[in-house]
């Protein structure tokens, strides 16, 4: 729904009444006035009239296009759905991916993450990394509570990042809708 346009006059000069200033604090005063009242009616009769959440006993339930810190798709058996392309890594544009590859001898895909760093303190959310990789490997998730107290906590190792895949099944379903994939990615590790 396209947003609301509301045309603000400012005039160049003031009438009368404006210069005397007190119509327009009266003006102020009756407009918060309004919002307290109607706000402690709701309030009193258990009808809200303003969103509040009651935060951190209640939660936002974000929609599913909303992008929180990046996280690592991990497979029923464990392993990351991660092939360690470096795609992510060089999408980044603050640099703030590491990965150091791994191969498993045998299995048919070789490729893995020996190790997979994120310093969330250099994120900036933008979800480039969830776009370039080919394997729905690395997504956005809902977790924003990040605060700590150095700079250093902000680094997320790859057994930090690992979210069962099942956890985050709207946002693989909304990227693929996003991204116009017709499926999931076929490559799956064996255990
Ligand atoms: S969300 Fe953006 S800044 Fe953060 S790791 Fe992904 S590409 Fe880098
Ligand atoms: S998360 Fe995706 S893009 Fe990044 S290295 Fe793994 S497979 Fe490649």
């Amino acid at each position: 729904m396209p947003g609301r346009v509301i045309v603000v006059e400012r005039r160049a000069r003031l009438t009368w009444a404006e210069r005397l200033y007190l119509p327009m604090i009266l003006k102020g005063l009756y407009v918060t006035s309004r919002h307290f009242f109607r706000n402690l009616a709701g309030w009193l009769t258990g009808r809200r009239t303003a969103f509040v959440v009651q935060y951190p006993e209640e939660r936002v339930d974000f929609p599913d296009a909303f992008r929180g810190m990046p996280v690592l798709v991990q497979l029923e058996n464990g392993q990351p759905r991660c092939v360690a392309c470096g795609l992510c890594e060089f999408a980044c544009p603050t640099d703030c991916i590491t990965i150091v590859p791994g191969e498993i001898e045998g299995a048919s895909i070789e490729r893995y993450p020996e190790e997979f760093d994120i310093d969330l303190s250099r994120c900036m959310f933008c979800g480039l990394c969830e776009e370039a990789c080919p394997e729905e490997a690395i997504v956005m998730s809902r977790e924003v509570e990040l605060a700590t107290y150095d700079r250093g906590s902000m680094l997320f190792h790859k057994k930090e990042l690992l979210v069962p895949e099942k956890l985050l099944e709207r946002r693989l379903g909304f990227i693929r809708g996003d991204y116009e994939r017709v499926h999931a990615p076929l490559a799956r590790r064996e255990g």
